[in-house]
């Protein structure tokens, strides 16, 4: 590995639990000029108290973005190596979750990250993880089976997104990751492994099944990341994260992200993480505020037609339908063609190959419409999505906020419509009570099962931050 030049800036105090001076009051502009994600902007709410957690001591502030000044990259402290490749990547400023967590992060602390998707974590996490590499025993790369950083996803997806972002800014550098994730042969992994890597990104299950076959070790880890932890609880990880935790040195550094933080994340946080600080970016469950969303009351057979409608508008560029079943995601796939649209459907029942596939051609503009069930809901970066359109009303409200951060994300605004049959009225109203405000309604003439016709037709969803239910 190349040595690591010498830091761009001293590192300085985290910018988090200042308190706002007095004079210096600056609003930083929004993405279009920064190239920041717009979902980071609401509150900040630095260093909390969580729970029975033993966090730290400092106090819990809430701080309004207009307040905060928000640091440069090279004010954080971070090396030249990463400082060309947040250049490269054309990063003009931190989001907000960055100039929190990395300063904590290059101290050695253990942190928790509240941050929704679209918020810019995983380069928070994988810049000072990438400096900590090239700063300590850069001449001493992992010997055979070792490993120095690990980190945890629960899906394929996702592992491969954090993945690409260790390559996008370890470029400079000689770094070695390796991608583990099931559903594909295990031996080019397993050659990785045996040879040695920095830093193994892995779903839970395979890591195991490597772990088993003393394809790696830990003995020598000093970093571990648990991303999307909520998710990985969620999916039923939970014995599998024990296992592996229990075979990695107690001294290490822990960081956890997680976009909701119920008990059992809590509980995790405990066990595993060392007086934790906790950085937290907007309100829990608050939508991505590029976003635009609006619901359309429709009856359950009218769906398909009503989607085939809308996707004829312009401005449709590069569509996420999601489903709630695989056999749902491939009647819509079949309804489409039989209008002569082009789609694509994503589930488990697709091979990993497939799957990637589909992913890659829909990132790439091949593919216009892609209809997933909730496999992409998280982890996915597809930048420049234009709609994401909820088939099915989400069950889990949660779930409603993720999969409206696929649109939206890294400042480019994109609209979220969802389908509301009668029956999945209350499913709506719960979706408003979680994130504290109502959706607007869009009644299509001919689809509206209500009594409200025409009257909005062809009105543009309202920003978030500004819904208001206009019935
Ligand atoms: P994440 O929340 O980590 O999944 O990141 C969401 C998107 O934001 C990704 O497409 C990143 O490439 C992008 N991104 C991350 N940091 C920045 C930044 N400082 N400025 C602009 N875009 C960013």
């Amino acid at each position: 590995m190349k040595k690591a030049s010498s830091r761009a800036t001293p590192r300085r105090k985290t910018p988090t639990a200042r308190k706002k001076p007095a004079t210096a009051a600056k609003k930083k502009s929004s993405s279009p000029e920064t190239g920041r994600p717009e979902s980071a902007q609401p509150v900040i709410h630095a260093q909390r108290k969580l729970g029975s957690l033993d966090v730290s001591s400092a106090e819990q502030m809430d701080i309004a973005a207009s307040d905060v000044i928000l640091p440069s990259f090279a004010d954080l402290g971070l090396a030249s190596e990463l400082l060309e490749a947040v250049k490269d990547a054309g990063y003009t400023s931190p989001t907000p979750i960055q100039a929190q967590a990395i300063p904590l992060a290059l101290e050695g602390r253990d942190l928790i990250g509240l941050a929704q998707t679209g918020t810019g974590k995983t380069a928070g996490f994988t810049l000072p993880i990438i400096q900590r590499l090239i700063e300590g025993n850069h001449d001493r790369p992992s010997a055979a089976h070792r490993v120095r950083v690990l980190i945890l996803t629960p899906t394929r997806e996702l592992c491969i997104q954090v993945e690409e972002s260790f390559r996008k800014y370890g470029r400079h550098t000689g770094l070695r990751v390796a991608p583990i994730f099931g559903g594909v042969g295990v031996e080019p992994q397993t050659k990785m492994l045996r040879k040695g890597v920095d830093v193994v990104v892995a779903t839970p299950g395979r890591l195991l099944d490597h772990m088993e076959r003393q394809n790696v070790v830990f003995d020598d880890l000093e970093v571990l990341v648990l991303d999307e932890a909520d998710r990985m609880l969620d999916m039923g990880f939970a014995p599998q994260l024990n296992k592996i935790v229990a075979e990695v040195p107690r001294f290490r550094q822990t960081l956890l992200f997680s976009a909701t933080m119920p008990a059992e994340v809590e509980t995790l946080a405990r066990n595993y993480l060392r007086k934790p600080i906790v950085v937290q970016v907007g309100r829990r469950s608050s939508a991505a505020s590029t976003v635009t969303h609006a619901v359309y009351p429709v009856p359950r057979d009218r769906k398909t037609d009503l989607l085939a409608e809308l996707l004829q508008k312009d401005g449709m560029d590069s569509v996420l339908i999601f489903s709630r079943t695989k056999h749902g995601a491939d009647r819509v796939v079949r309804h489409l063609s039989g209008k002569g649209v082009t789609a694509t459907a994503m589930h488990a029942d697709k091979s990993q190959v497939e799957r990637m596939r589909a992913l890659e051609e829909f990132k790439s503009g091949k593919i216009r419409v892609l209809v997933a069930t909730d496999i992409a809901q998280r982890g996915l970066d597809v930048s420049g999505i234009s709609h994401v359109i909820n088939y099915d009303v989400p069950q889990q409200p949660e779930d409603y906020v993720h999969r409206i951060g696929r649109t939206g994300r890294a400042a480019a605004s994109g609209d979220a419509f969802t389908f509301m049959a009668p029956d999945e009225i209350a499913m709506v109203r719960s979706i408003e009570r979680i994130i504290g405000e109502p959706i607007p309604r869009i009644s299509m003439p001919g689809y509206d099962f209500g009594s409200v016709t025409g009257e909005l037709e062809g009105v543009r969803a309202a920003p978030v931050s500004v819904a208001r239910r206009r019935r």
